[in-house]
């Protein structure tokens, strides 16, 4: 089976070739993560559960894959799609913002602490981005932190990189003090976005900032470290206190952490992904930085971009009132009761990652009885007898699930070839006991880990307490498992819990 994926460098399918030839099959992957200033919405969402397919089908595919997605906790700006950034760091809006709905009395809840200090902040929206991210099924959240690396813990391997690009004549101090990539000293500018310097000059997108057009040598160069010693997250360097760019840190964070789990030095990875809106400028300066940095041809061998999320056809937007956190949606904010996180991940999943998924209510029914039927499939498969298949992924149905994912992660055919098996004079419940747990590891929808785990020990202890005939005790904790939102049932191998759909 040859794996091909869509590479936004090169415009076309190309065969996955990892770096390492080894029989372990080590991946490298890097994936743009959150800014963690609010709640994730479930645009962003869309992107992390799309590098968590990928991850998973890798792994099937006996891949050994090291993942690592950060935690943008500082220098992200507002104004993010200009190559320099600008207006105020997202961190500094969030505070402002927290500041005023605790004077309004509507904080989150208590565990925020601090509403003045933006690493208070940064810690509540990552731990909230880490329950969602749980509840979503997506294994980077079980991850050790090493691979969720905090931006504000890697600013000496920024300032490293950035002594390089000024040693290297790539970067300059400018009048106003603050340290700007020269991009006309990097001859592959562009190379991903299309956006050249000869296009940018005619002003392409007009997505280049004018905001220090006096101090800069070109339009496009963009911020590496901002002195600013007003700036609420600020660190000390050779360029005065301040902070750095955006870009920066994943440029840094990406090959620092991905060299420590290679165990050598990694000066190319195989895959970064992140939002089609990543793309420019985010990723072009990545790589200039990168590339500008360590000499290497390339940076990531292999970049995948996520469409947009529409909701209703629409691009999200707060004014439209079409802008939904994932809590909105599995709160019943959205569709007036709560949805199974599992329900969401696969709405998420569903559509090809290169193409605009569009978030409906239908869409959200669709996906709610796709995995019910799933989850009644592995009902009945765990009840039969096992029928010995050596290897589930050898398994005409999995071979078949995964070929589709194989191009270019084709999920609506891999997902409608499973249905069709279900479907099928060829299905058999015994083997489905096989199949299904291969099938159900790219799509983990069969159970959400978290609430799956606390149900599994309340039904072990309802039957240790009927097993006492402490019939009491098994009402109470029936009870407790149905006011969860579980449906329980009392089978020969003992009390079973499933998670009731929206
Ligand atoms: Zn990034």
């Amino acid at each position: 089976m040859t794996i091909q994926f869509y590479n936004t460098l090169t415009n076309r399918k190309e065969p996955f070739a990892p770096i390492d030839d080894s029989a372990d099959k080590h991946v490298y992957m890097y994936n743009c993560g959150p800014t963690v200033y609010d709640f994730a919405h479930i645009g962003n969402f869309r992107a992390f559960v799309f590098a968590d397919v990928l991850r998973r089908f890798l792994e099937l595919t006996g891949h050994t894959v090291h993942q690592v997605m950060n935690i943008t906790d500082v220098g992200h700006m507002t104004d993010d799609q200009l190559a320099d950034g600008g207006g105020e760091d997202k961190m500094e809006k969030a505070r402002k913002r927290l500041i005023e709905d605790k004077k309004a009395g509507k904080l989150p809840d208590g565990a925020l602490g601090d509403p003045d200090d933006p690493f208070a902040i940064a810690r509540y929206y990552e731990n909230a981005f880490l329950e969602d991210a749980r509840a979503l099924g997506l294994r980077i959240a079980d991850d050790p932190p090493l691979h969720r690396p905090r931006a504000t813990e890697h600013v000496p391997q920024m300032q490293a990189m950035i002594r390089t690009l000024i040693d290297n004549g790539k970067a300059y101090v400018a009048d106003d003090g603050a340290v700007y990539y020269d991009v006309s000293r990097f001859d592959g500018y562009g190379s991903l976005s299309g956006n050249t310097l000869d296009k940018l000059r005619g002003g392409a997108g007009g997505r280049v900032s004018d905001a220090n057009q006096a101090v800069k040598r070109n339009p496009a160069d963009f911020l590496l470290w901002k002195p600013d010693p007003s700036h609420i997250m600020k660190w000390d360097s050779a360029w005065g206190e301040g902070y750095p760019g955006w870009h920066i840190e994943c440029s840094a964070m990406s090959l620092h952490v991905l060299s420590q789990l290679a165990g050598r030095e990694l000066t190319t990875i195989d895959i970064h992904t992140g939002g089609e809106d990543n793309i420019f400028p985010h990723h072009e300066c990545e790589i200039a930085q990168s590339c500008g940095c360590t000499g290497a041809d390339r940076f990531a061998n292999l970049w995948m971009h996520t469409r947009f999320l529409l909701v209703d056809g629409e691009k999200m937007s707060k004014s439209k009132g079409n802008f939904y956190t994932v809590r909105d949606v599995l709160e019943g904010r959205v569709t007036g009761r709560p949805v199974d996180p599992a329900v969401l991940r696969f709405e998420l999943l569903k559509s090809h990652y290169r193409s605009n998924a569009n978030f409906t209510a239908k869409g959200l029914e669709d996906a709610a009885s796709a995995v019910t039927r799933l989850r009644n499939a592995m009902t009945e498969a765990d009840a039969a007898d096992a029928q010995a298949i050596p290897d589930a992924t050898a398994h005409p149905v999995v071979k078949a699930f995964a070929a589709s994912l194989a191009d270019d992660l084709n999920i609506s055919e891999a997902v409608a070839g499973v249905f069709e098996w279900l479907r099928s004079d060829a299905y058999d419940p015994h083997e489905a006991r096989i199949i299904l747990p291969a099938i159900d590891a790219v799509l983990a929808v069969s159970a959400t880990p978290d609430t799956a785990d606390d149900a599994d020990v309340l039904c072990a202890q309802l039957d240790a307490a009927r097993g006492a005939k402490d019939f009491a005790t098994a009402d109470a904790l029936r009870q407790q498992l149905i006011d969860a939102g579980y449906d329980v049932q009392t089978t020969k191998d003992g009390t079973v819990a499933r998670k009731k759909l929206a």
